[in-house]
């Protein structure tokens, strides 16, 4: 996201009819669904994090609309300015605290200015857990991904390696298997923490091997990845190994340091929402994207629950009046 002041003065002290917190594909889509609804929302980005997680990526080719591809930080920017033209007030702040409970809710910025709403939408994502190497920031999208729906085509014919040793990471090798050469499951324990059936499911296949008690130590490649520098977990030895492409499926943290406590959670700190709807346990707070989503993660289907939560609070909203 381009540098440019903050928004106007105009979000000073007035009751808004909406805040949203986040702006991923599932805040930006709730902004501009908000704004054709002349609710004139506010949305507070992030400070540093503006954009949502497809800032870390390159080519995107399974959001619909775009038929070559669109790359990650233009899909976003083009979500952003289509929010801005249908007057959603857009702020780089991070929200550090809310209050959600009452009939106001209350939204403190990293200012320490506090906004009022009658509706907040929370679209704050969900963090993919790194490996904490050095290079992984710049290999992202050149060849490290975190998500094989995502990028699992790109690596037809090659050598595919997973790191984790839970369901996601077997539900990533197997979908990969169709695709790679061979795939690669890289763990640092001696067995596994993926359910039977996952795991019976990716060891049955004959394209998927495992390397145990093995962690990667180190990435290489520039621009693109080529290659890790593979460590045992027991004995410390080190060796290379070389792969086109590596998944990190090493588990995913829900943002939900701000609402712990007010909004109901699911035992992975997901937000619970009621039925098909976007709706908290809290009448007026609505949640979508990767927030609530631990099954789908995609951006289509954060902006399909960032339309929902926008059309739940002008219905909340007509409610009340
Ligand atoms: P996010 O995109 O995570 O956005 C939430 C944002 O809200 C944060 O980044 C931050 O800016 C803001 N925020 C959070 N807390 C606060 C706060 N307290 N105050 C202010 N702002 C805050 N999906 C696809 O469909 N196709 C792909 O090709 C694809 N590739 C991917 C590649 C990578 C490397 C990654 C990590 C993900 C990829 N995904 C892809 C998944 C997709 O990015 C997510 O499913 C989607 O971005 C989720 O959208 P979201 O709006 O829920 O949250």
């Amino acid at each position: 996201i381009p540098e440019e002041p903050t928004a106007p003065a105009t979000h000073g002290d007035e009751l808004r009819d909406v805040i949203i917190v986040g702006s991923g594909p599932a805040g930006y889509t709730a902004a501009v669904y908000a704004a054709r609804a002349n609710l004139r929302p506010l949305l507070f980005e992030g400070a540093v994090t503006a954009g949502g997680a497809l800032m870390n990526t390159t080519d995107v080719e399974n959001f619909p609309g775009f038929e070559n591809g669109i790359m990650g930080p233009d899909l976003m920017f083009a979500m952003r300015g289509q929010a801005e033209r249908f007057g959603a007030e857009l702020v780089r702040e991070d929200v550090t605290a809310l209050d959600l409970t009452g009939a106001e809710k209350l939204v403190t910025d990293a200012t320490g200015q506090v906004h009022r709403a009658r509706t907040v939408i929370l679209a704050m994502g969900s963090a993919y857990r790194e490996m904490g190497l050095p290079d992984e920031k710049r290999l992202s999208g050149h060849g490290l991904s975190w998500c094989a729906t995502c990028d699992g085509a790109f690596f037809r014919e090659q050598d595919i390696a997973v790191v984790g040793g839970g369901d996601s990471a077997m539900e990533e090798a197997t979908f990969l298997s169709r695709f790679g050469r061979s795939v690669t499951v890289i763990h640092r324990r001696d067995e596994l923490r993926a359910s039977k059936i996952m795991a019976e499911r990716a060891q049955n296949d004959p394209k998927i091997s495992f390397l145990w008690n093995t962690e990667i130590a180190a990435l290489h490649g520039d621009p693109k990845l080529s290659g890790v520098t593979l460590r045992d977990t027991v004995t410390g030895e080190e060796r290379e190994g070389e792969f086109a492409g590596v998944f990190v499926a090493i588990g995913h943290d829900p943002r939900n340091e701000l609402i712990t406590g007010q909004v109901d959670l699911d035992d992975g700190g997901y937000v619970l929402v009621e039925g098909r709807t976007t709706q908290t346990n809290l009448p007026g707070v609505f949640a979508c994207g990767d927030l609530v989503d631990h099954t789908y993660r995609q951006a289509v289907t954060a902006a399909g629950t960032g339309c929902s939560a926008a059309l739940d609070a002008e219905r909340y909203l007509a409610g009340i009046e």
